[in-house]
């Protein structure tokens, strides 16, 4: 059995390890006859399973005192909207727009009618090839939102900004995990787990408490009050997902944690870089001071030669390497679980296309 050189956005690669033990529990996970997927979710079983997972995270991400950790579905598309019918009280928020998911956020809050909206900062007009300039910002806000990471676009903050008199919402969907951040920068994080912590349909929330004491009436599922006084358990959550997800932040911790993560992501993400940059026919589109470690598009600024390289690769089993169709060219998603050997073997085929073609 050969794996993929899978370098897909999301959902993506897993650690093989982490599969191993989700093949070996499948049939009866720890002698109780069931798979995490068949089990009771008020279980003691899962619920040491859900403890567990929040536990590690907590640890991997070194979440303060005051944060709740929630287990949630819907994806970071339904946190669009969750975050501002649970944040917002003034009614002015404000937004930095870097690139398709942050704009899907933006048009979310508009939706939802709230009534003051300022995009504070957008690359939107450079194609969102780079972060944009952060102004400073004294005025209040309920809160400002960034995505830390563009899946699409390939780019990412390489600070998180400081606003005096407003919260940071962010979406973290694409790097969480990948690079290292201290919590108590941000009110609120939110991501969706399919892409650096196990399979989808699981979403992670970390929510600072003190921001959501609203008086707002909201639906039950879609309020996080509900989630936090029933830890995640209101109603049943993607089990499975959550024991794969606890599964991976094991294997993480073995690994050295996230520090250990952000210095392999680097190497890996300075290996393609460098390609790029010595290759006479591939080119990055990306600023180099903005530049992502888990989402790297490159281009041959032709379209046929493009579809070339990814149908070529393809043949040779590097899969899903064509970049979004937003965008053409190329993209390598590279999260914490793809190896250092896939990429290197990427980058010697990058070269021989070029000896071939260029
Ligand atoms: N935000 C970012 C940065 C993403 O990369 C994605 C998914 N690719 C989303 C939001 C949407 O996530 P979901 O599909 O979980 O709703």
């Amino acid at each position: 059995m050969k794996r993929a050189r899978n370098f897909s956005a999301g959902p993506a690669i897993l650690p093989e390890s982490v599969l191993e033990i989700v093949q070996k529990e499948m049939l009866s996970y720890r002698d109780s006859g069931m798979s995490v997927m068949e089990m009771s979710h008020r279980s003691s079983l899962f619920e040491n399973i859900i403890e567990e997972a929040e536990q590690l995270l907590r640890e991997l991400m070194g979440i303060p005192e005051g944060y709740k950790v929630l287990f949630l579905q819907g994806g970071a598309s339904l946190q669009f909207a969750m975050a501002p019918m649970n944040l917002v009280k003034t009614g002015k928020v404000g937004y930095i727009n870097t690139g398709s998911w942050a704009k899907k956020a933006i048009s979310e809050a508009k939706i939802l009618g709230v009534p003051h909206i300022d995009v504070l900062a957008s690359s939107e007009g450079d194609g969102f090839t780079h972060i944009p300039e952060i102004p400073a910002v004294d005025e209040a806000y309920d809160y400002i939102h960034i995505t830390t990471n563009n899946t699409i676009e390939g780019t990412a903050f390489q600070t998180i900004p400081r606003f005096v008199n407003a919260p940071i919402v962010a979406d973290m969907s694409s790097n969480i995990l990948s690079n290292l951040y201290d919590v108590n920068d941000f009110g609120l994080i939110y991501a969706g787990a399919q892409k650096n912590i196990g399979p989808a349909g699981l979403t992670i929330v970390i929510v600072k408490e003190d921001l959501i004491q609203t008086e707002k009436t909201l639906p039950s599922m879609l309020d996080y009050r509900t989630h936090i006084k029933n830890d995640s358990l209101y109603n049943t959550p993607p089990s499975f997902a959550i024991y794969v997800a606890k599964l991976v932040f094991e294997w993480l911790k073995d690994l050295g944690g996230v520090t250990e993560m952000v210095r392999q992501n680097e190497e890996k993400a300075g290996l393609l870089y460098r390609t790029i940059e010595e290759s006479s026919i591939f080119t990055s589109p990306i600023a180099v001071d903005s530049r992502s470690i888990t989402n790297i598009p490159f281009v041959t600024g032709d379209k046929d030669l493009d579809a070339k390289f990814v149908k070529e690769a393809t043949n040779a089993g590097f899969l899903n390497l064509k970049g979004h169709r937003s965008v053409g060219g190329m993209r390598a998603s590279i999260y914490n679980a793809f190896p250092y050997e896939g990429v290197k073997e990427l980058t010697e085929f990058m070269k021989a296309f070029e000896a071939k073609e260029g």
